[in-house]
């Protein structure tokens, strides 16, 4: 199958860098796969799981908010967080689903409330990734 070279960066740190086969990602305007020769465009990431397929295997990992631009040569996407299940802390994302419902239960500002709904959507997508732990392709 043909690849292409993806780049995924965080603040902190340069979280995946190969040829792969695909990746899909949870995009504003719904999931989007990313194949050799796609069309260069660039688009918005919405938090919740990413499936990176290389070498036959396909992985997945939890990706914040952030952007991905697709190049003919290479993809980049650029995220404030991406992990790989076992790096989930648990208790931490139970803690910050907890805190964000509290928060909505407030009934806060508008800018507020859209800020505590994307806080619950990464603490969701975490757990989601935590306990899926996809893995296929073995
Ligand atoms: P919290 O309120 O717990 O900080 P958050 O969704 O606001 O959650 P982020 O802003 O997405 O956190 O991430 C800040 C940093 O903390 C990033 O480096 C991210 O990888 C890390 N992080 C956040 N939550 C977790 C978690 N549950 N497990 C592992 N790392 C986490």
């Amino acid at each position: 199958m043909r690849t292409f070279f993806l780049e995924i960066i965080t603040p902190e740190k340069t979280f995946f860098r190969g040829e792969v086969e695909s990746i899909n990602i949870p995009s504003v305007g719904g999931a989007c796969t990313v194949m050799a020769g796609h069309q260069p465009m660039v688009f918005a990431v919405e938090p919740g799981a990413i499936r990176i397929t290389a070498d036959g295997k396909t992985r997945e990992a939890f990706m914040s908010e952030g952007f991905v631009e697709v190049r003919p040569d290479e993809t980049i996407a650029f995220s404030q967080a991406v992990e790989w299940p076992e790096d989930i802390n648990e208790r931490r994302a139970v803690d910050a689903k907890e805190r964000a419902e509290e928060q909505l239960r407030r009934n806060r500002s508008a800018a507020e409330y859209r800020l505590n709904r994307v806080a619950l959507a990464r603490a969701f997508a975490r757990l989601k990734v935590k306990h899926h732990n996809y893995m296929s392709g073995d």
